[in-house]
């Protein structure tokens, strides 16, 4: 898609921090984290919505990124973590290229979506 800012962060057309990369999905951080190590986990391949993308990338996208949680919460040093996706704009979905956030979380968080 020729505007869209998360397939121009996939064909290395901007730059990201990036965490993990396969030839279905790519992880990078947010650049507005609600805490440090906020990550986003995309497949590369164009998909407005959740619902399109293919079972293997879905998959793959899910997988990677309870990984990286898991990772954060021992690295960092984090309690917990998130997985969340925004499908649709009234669900808070602002990048129209779907994207699982993963979330570190501490217990001094407080919980919030
Ligand atoms: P949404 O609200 O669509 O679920 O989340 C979009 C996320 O993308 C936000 O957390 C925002 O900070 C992040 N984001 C938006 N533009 C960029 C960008 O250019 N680079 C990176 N790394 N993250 C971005
Ligand atoms: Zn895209």
């Amino acid at each position: 898609m020729g505007n869209c800012i998360f397939c121009k962060i996939a064909a290395g057309e901007i730059p990201a921090v990036k965490i993990y990369e396969d030839e279905l999905v790519l992880a990078f951080l947010d650049i507005g984290p609600i805490n440090f190590g906020h990550t986003l986990v995309i497949p590369k391949e164009h998909h407005e919505s959740s619902s399109t993308i293919p079972e293997a990338t879905a998959g793959r996208m899910f997988h990677i990124g309870s990984r990286i949680g898991i990772a954060l919460r021992r690295e960092l040093d984090y309690d917990a973590f998130n997985l969340h996706l925004a499908d649709g704009t009234a669900a808070g979905q602002v990048v129209p290229h779907a994207h699982l956030h993963v979330v570190p979380r501490g217990v001094e968080d407080g919980f919030h979506w």
